[in-house]
């Protein structure tokens, strides 16, 4: 059981995000383009709950967005993580 609260907004999705994002997890909010997700895009959202604990959140933020540089989407190993745990 791990605490989040999910909250939809579209304006920080459309900020945040990619055009086709949507979901994005910045602990504790898993927020939303829409009013709901799928069960598989919450179980997605919430392995990046985990790995940003892990990381004591600004530790999980540096390696992210250094892995997002490096790798991009797709190959990002927190990415890769959380698809290997999911469908998704
Ligand atoms: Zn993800």
């Amino acid at each position: 059981m791990i605490y989040y609260k999910q909250v939809k907004s579209a304006f920080i999705i459309k900020l945040l995000g990619q055009k086709d994002t949507i979901a994005m997890t910045i602990w504790p909010f898993i927020i939303t383009r829409d009013a709901t997700i799928s069960a598989e895009t919450l179980r997605h959202e919430k392995v990046h709950l985990k790995q940003q604990l892990r990381g004591w959140l600004i530790g999980f933020y540096i390696k992210y967005f250094y892995y997002q540089w490096k790798y991009g989407y797709k190959n990002n190993p927190y990415e890769i993580e959380a698809r290997n745990k999911t469908s998704l």
